[in-house]
Order: C-alpha cells, then sequence, then structure tokens
C-alpha cells in the first residue's frame, strides 16, 4: 500500500502521525514552501462545538495520540449583540495559534511525525492517484471535492482579521452577533498572549449581503473593538480570505482516495469551528487504511454536526438584532451556564432537532 496525503495542514499530519504509530509510511505532498506558511491567526476549540467530547485536547491524547499545546484555557467568554450581553465563565475550551508560528498546532503536529514531506508541491490529485495505490485529500478545502462532484456547497464566508497589540486577559474570549457589524456573520477577539489578540470579522456571501464591503465593515468593527476594550491596538499583520467555502462531502471515500479535513466538510458552517473534526478525521482515514474502522461509518457523527450546525446558520439568517438581542440576554445567566458548562447537553444537536422543521419550511436544508 503506497499512501499519498496531499496537504500537510491539520487533517493530513495527523492523518500520517497514525499511519506511523500503525507501522504505515505515508508521503506528504504540501503546495507551500513549509508546514503553516501562511498568515498567523488565534482560533478556539469550544467545547461546546465538539460534544459529546468534553475536552478537545484530553479526547486527542487519550484516545488517539495525538498531543497538542493550546495557547490558554478559556475561562470566560463574553459574548455580545447589538445592545446585550452575556458573560459565561467557567472551563469552555482552549484557544490556539496558527499559521506561521513555531507553537501553531500545525506545527506541532509537524514534530509528531517523521513522514516525508514534499513542500512546493505542484501535484495534481490526478497525478498522486496514479502514482499512489491511496491518496488523502487534505488540501483545506472543497476544491477537489467539488470538481470531482462529491460536495455540496451550503455557503462562502468572506473573512478579515488582524494581530492587534494591547493588554489582554488570555483566558477571555469575546465574541460579536450584531448584524450591523457583521450582516448575518459574526466577529471574534482572541488572545495570543496578554500582549497580542488576533480579531476577525466574518460575513456570509449571502445575496442580502450582495452590497456589503468587507472592508468598509472591519473599519465599523475595528474601530468598535478599541472603543470597548478602551484601548488603541496597534495592528501589527493582516490577512483577508474572500469565499471561504463551507460544504460537505457525499462520499468520505471514493475508490482509495479519502476525504478529510475540509475536503470532508469538517467547518462548522454555524460559527466557522472546525480544527477538532478535522484532526479525527484524519485520524480516522489512517484507521480505515489500517484497517482498525470504515471511514465512512467512522465520520457519521461528524456528519451529523455538520448538518446540526447549517441548521444554526439558516436560522441565524431568520433573525434581526432584535432576536440576537433576546438570544444573548437569555444566555446570561443559568441559561448561559447550562448551554456551555453542562457536558451532558449537546445544545447545537438539541436546537438543530427543534429548529429543522421550521428551517426546512423556510429555507430548505437538504438532510
Ligand atoms: C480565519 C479562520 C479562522 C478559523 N477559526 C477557527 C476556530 O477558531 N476554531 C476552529 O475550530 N476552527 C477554525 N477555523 C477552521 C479551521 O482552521 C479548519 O477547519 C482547519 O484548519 C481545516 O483543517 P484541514 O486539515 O482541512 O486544512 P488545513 O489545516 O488548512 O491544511 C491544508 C493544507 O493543505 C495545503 N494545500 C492546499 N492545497 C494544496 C495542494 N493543491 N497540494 C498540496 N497541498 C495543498 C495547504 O497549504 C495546507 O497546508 C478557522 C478557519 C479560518 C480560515
Amino acid at each position: 500500500m503506497e499512501i499519498a496525503i496531499m496537504g500537510a495542514g491539520l487533517s493530513g499530519l495527523a492523518c500520517a502521525i497514525t499511519l506511523e504509530k500503525n507501522g504505515i509510511t505515508p508521503t506528504i505532498f504540501e503546495k507551500r514552501r513549509e508546514v503553516g506558511d501562511r498568515f498567523v491567526n488565534g482560533e478556539a476549540l469550544l467545547d461546546i462545538f465538539t460534544r459529546p467530547v468534553q475536552d478537545c485536547i484530553a479526547s486527542l491524547s487519550d484516545e488517539y495520540g495525538i498531543f497538542l499545546k493550546p495557547t490558554s484555557a478559556i475561562q470566560r467568554m463574553k459574548l455580545f449583540s447589538k445592545n446585550e450581553q452575556a458573560v459565561i465563565e467557567g472551563h469552555l475550551g482552549f484557544t490556539n495559534i496558527r499559521g506561521r508560528d513555531h507553537d501553531a498546532f500545525e506545527s506541532q503536529l509537524e514534530r509528531q511525525t517523521k513522514t516525508t514531506i514534499h513542500y512546493h508541491s505542484e501535484k495534481t490529485y490526478e497525478e498522486l492517484l496514479s502514482e499512489y495505490t491511496h491518496v488523502v485529500l487534505a488540501t483545506g478545502d472543497g476544491a477537489y471535492a467539488k470538481e470531482t462532484h462529491n460536495y455540496r456547497e451550503d455557503l462562502s464566508v468572506s473573512i478579515k482579521g488582524a494581530t492587534v497589540e494591547g493588554s489582554f486577559d488570555k483566558y477571555t474570549v469575546m465574541a460579536w452577533i450584531d448584524y450591523d457589524i457583521a450582516p448575518y456573520g459574526y466577529c471574534f477577539l482572541i488572545p495570543y498572549s496578554e500582549k497580542e489578540a488576533n480579531i476577525t470579522i466574518a460575513i456570509p456571501d449571502l445575496p442580502e449581503n450582495k452590497n456589503v464591503e468587507t472592508s468598509e465593515l472591519w473599519d465599523t468593527f475595528y474601530s468598535m473593538v478599541q472603543s470597548q476594550l478602551k484601548q488603541e491596538l496597534p495592528i501589527t499583520d493582516q490577512f483577508q480570505i474572500t469565499q471561504y467555502l463551507m460544504g460537505i462531502c457525499h462520499s468520505a471515500r471514493i475508490g482509495n482516495t479519502f476525504y478529510v479535513g475540509n475536503n470532508f466538510g469538517t467547518m462548522m458552517p454555524f460559527m466557522g469551528f472546525g480544527q477538532y473534526a478535522s484532526i479525527v478525521s484524519g485520524v480516522y482515514a489512517a484507521y480505515d487504511l489500517c484497517g482498525l474502522g470504515n471511514y465512512e461509518e467512522l465520520m457519521k457523527p461528524l456528519r451529523q454536526s455538520y448538518e446540526d450546525a447549517l441548521v444554526l446558520r439558516r436560522a441565524m439568517e431568520q433573525l434581526s438584532n432584535k432576536g440576537l438581542d433576546r438570544i444573548i440576554h437569555s444566555l446570561n445567566g443559568y441559561w448561559g451556564e447550562k448551554l456551555f458548562l453542562k457536558k451532558s447537553i449537546n445544545p447545537i444537536r438539541v436546537a438543530s432537532y427543534l429548529l429543522r422543521p421550521y428551517i426546512k419550511m423556510k429555507k430548505g436544508v437538504t438532510s
């Protein structure tokens, strides 16, 4: 068996690590000049999005032998709508760094594998398929899945983010769901340390947003964060992504091709979380290749999470700032703590179950 992994990101490296543990050495093809050679940004692993898993970092090490050091635990989350705010306190998840940084998750994964990585790769999927018995597609987007008609595209998002300097509580993550600032979208502040944070705005490319200028909304968001934090927050780095695809493939495996990470559809369309599912998808593809499981079957819970998140995304598109204010108001206190901290409840699953008939009627959710 000769395995090619296309992409040295979270899912591709997790796949390689797991294959190696089981005595198989794949070959990785990465188009960039090194692992994580892209903009730096802060990301988060939120327990609420990975239920029934209670603690992503512990689960990755205990269940899958993948060891990741986050930047910090998240002990407080501040959620803002136009006129309301909710503060949730307790262990909520972790923050971590991505991209061109020694401690980025992809760099940490790279250090756990001995697999050869061919950088600057220009090999196409078709070339790899002709040279290897199996190909793991781990390129971080749905492009190949789409090209091979194995993809249902549900959404694309325009994202703009920056690293800012200031004074931050590294245990606190902030999120804004205010449609005056990000219509049908969301904004985050994720600290890297006490002195640096990442701020990001994400705007879905909906017909309602066709006249919206991401850079103008960014300016409003940036000013708003500065005035809310009463700090100047000079920008030291910036990035912008247009039409970041979110969708899911129809089959996780076709012949000897495995669709992992965002190729599969691990990016939750609700608030854009996908790291944990991407890593696990790489592990599951390796299990199948080692004869330890069936990839399609193993991916069923992650497929369900994606579909649940899509229902929530469609519900979000039906809301106005008034509705968002009501939700954020109700999350401040008992309900917020119950939903975010009571580990036996999967709020995304429950909300999706309750909202599905309404959303099916309104917008059409395909499964
Ligand atoms: C701005 C932003 C913020 C995010 N925030 C969060 C968050 O807070 N929490 C969270 O859980 N998720 C977040 N996500 C989602 C998360 O980052 C992704 O779900 C996850 O990285 C996907 O992993 P992957 O393995 O599919 O792809 P990646 O980790 O992106 O890796 C793909 C790799 O494939 C390489 N590649 C691409 N094309 C080719 C090719 N043709 N040949 C060879 N190599 C190729 C790339 O260079 C890259 O190294 C965010 C995403 C973005 C864009």
